[in-house]
């Protein structure tokens, strides 16, 4: 099969993705009723233009919002047993194509095939995580005096906003769609301008696995029309994932219309990596905090924090492991390293690593544009950078890079590295690596963040909990919690004797 993107055929065998246009309103591929202009995708591999994408105007928005509140009262009222099985079956047509999906989601974010893989692979595992559990989200029976009681029901919100970023295109639409979904809501998506692809194959998944027309949505823009998608009145809630300017954005819209909000935002996250840690562990840890995606990863723990007494071999294994790494095609097995986003965010990360040399900071390796031959030469791959002399007030250690940049800091005393640590205002992610067992709790437990590793790195089981402290965020994903952000409770008293109102009732 071949899919066409503004006129270029990439083939590849995924049947349900087709030809644009990239809206999916009411269980179909639309062009927006009326457009506030264009916008063209960049390929990250290549350089060149992926698709031509239009982008939707307030119309648009209201239609996309129209189609999710119409189907809401019928979603809502099947059985959390009958939603769920779809989407168990949405998880298994995303297993069956698995390699045709991960191949769309390098074209649109120019990581390797590999990694592809591994992000698709988990939106199956949300959608059946959420799919099984559905049936069990269920209220309580509250015994009161006297044989009266209360019902506590768990109620859907209605037509649920979300809107992400541009580093896991699908994986971020699934985590908010598939407990929206399994709660009784429906949905209206706005993917990143930069990623529009694979929001689009979700809508068509869940139709083919039987998800009514209307109940999941997707339109294409930019801040403007994310914006109007946060005001719309009849949205009960914003769902985000973004850099933290934009959340405040989301999260004034969200005031505005007294609406639930949760914020998955930016993150700079310390990995501290105590003398007694297995070296070998701690370097493929570092690398999975730092390299992964090109190191556009939100929880990336991009502060390395490494005791005095291991510093020296721990940086020299590392520069050495990280050399290893294979810049290229991300269509090739073996490359580890692809493409930045943009040309941009490209010269974004670059302008880090100058300013570390100017503030004192050694580059150890990396850090460089890599011309890549033939088709790819005009696409943006960085060499990964591993930075020594590093110093708690440089930019490149306060500020989220997003990008494959680890600043290797060095530390004496557990008391010191926990202060230092915690000494942001992000708080998505850190790890701690010892062997010793009660240093390890120890530590996780003073470290401010929402998710917390010991001897591993940026691992996120559908099961567990996912999100910000501090500015990093408001809410969770994943999780049994996810569903508590996705559904408000309704108490029906109920009352099994005569109304006791005290002496306001005289016969
Ligand atoms: P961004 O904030 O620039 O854009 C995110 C989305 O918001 C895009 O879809 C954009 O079109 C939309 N948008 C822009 N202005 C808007 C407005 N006024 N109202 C509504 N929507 C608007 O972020 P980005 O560059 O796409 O993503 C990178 C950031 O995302 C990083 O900071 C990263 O840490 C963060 N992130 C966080 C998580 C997490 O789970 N915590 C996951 C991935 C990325």
């Amino acid at each position: 099969m071949a899919s066409n993107f503004g006129g270029r055929v990439i083939r590849h065998g995924f049947t349900r993705t087709v030809t644009g246009p990239w809206n999916y309103v009411a269980g179909r591929r639309c062009k927006p009723s009326e457009s506030l202009g264009s916008m063209k995708v960049p390929e990250p591999a290549t350089g060149h233009v992926l698709c031509e994408v239009l982008v939707s105007g307030p119309l648009e928005v209201d239609r996309a919002v129209a189609s999710a509140r119409e189907v809401f009262p019928a979603w809502s009222k099947l059985s959390g047993r009958e939603r769920g099985q779809k989407l168990i079956a949405a998880g298994r047509i995303i297993r069956e194509n698995l390699e045709d999906i991960s191949k769309l989601e390098v074209h649109d974010t120019g990581k390797p095939i590999w990694e592809a893989r591994v992000d698709i692979s988990s939106c199956a595992d949300a959608l059946e995580y959420y799919g099984g559990l559905a049936p069990a989200i269920i209220g309580q029976h509250v015994p009161l005096h006297g044989g009266s009681f209360a019902m506590v029901q768990r109620q859907p919100l209605g037509v649920i906003a979300g809107i992400g970023a541009w580093n896991f295109p699908m994986q971020t639409c699934v985590w908010k769609v598939a407990p929206a979904l399994a709660c009784g809501n429906t949905f209206v998506y706005k993917p990143s301008q930069f990623t529009p692809v694979t929001a689009v194959t979700l809508g068509e998944i869940l139709t083919e696995a039987g998800v009514p027309d209307g109940v999941f949505n997707v339109i294409q823009g930019e801040g403007e029309t994310g914006a109007k998608l946060c005001g719309h009145l009849d949205v009960a809630k914003l769902s985000f994932t973004g850099s933290i300017p934009t959340g405040i954005k989301v999260m004034e819209a969200g005031a505005k219309g007294i609406k639930s909000v949760t914020l998955e935002l930016g993150g700079k996250s310390p990995l501290i990596i105590f003398e007694d840690a297995d070296k070998k562990n701690a370097v493929k840890a570092t690398l999975m905090a730092n390299f992964l995606s090109q190191g556009q990863v939100c929880s990336n723990g991009s502060r390395v924090f490494v005791h005095s007494s291991v510093a020296s071999e721990f940086m020299k294994q590392l520069v050495n492991a990280t050399n290893k790494l294979k810049i290229g095609d991300p269509f090739n097995e073996d490359t580890t390293v692809g493409a930045t986003i943009h040309e941009d965010h490209a010269k974004k990360i670059l302008g880090y690593i100058a300013s570390a040399k100017q503030e004192g900071a050694t580059v150890l390796c990396g850090g460089e544009r890599v011309i890549q031959p033939g088709k790819l030469a005009s696409g943006w791959y960085l060499s990964p950078a591993v930075l020594g002399d590093c110093k708690d007030h440089m930019k490149v250690v306060r500020e989220e890079v997003f990008g494959s940049i680890a600043s290797v800091l060095v530390f004496d005393s557990e008391e010191e590295v926990v202060r230092r640590a915690n000494d942001t205002n992000f708080g998505l992610a850190g790890a701690v690596f010892t062997k010793d067992i009660q240093r390890g709790h120890r530590v996780a437990n003073a470290i401010e963040a929402g998710t917390v590793w010991i001897n591993t790195y940026n691992l996120y089981p559908t099961e567990v909990p996912f999100g910000g402290y501090k500015h990093s965020g408001i809410g969770r994903e994943n999780g049994l919690t996810a569903v508590d952000y996705f559904t408000q409770t309704r108490t029906v008293y109920v009352e099994m004797g005569d109304v006791d109102c005290g002496p306001l009732y005289q016969e």
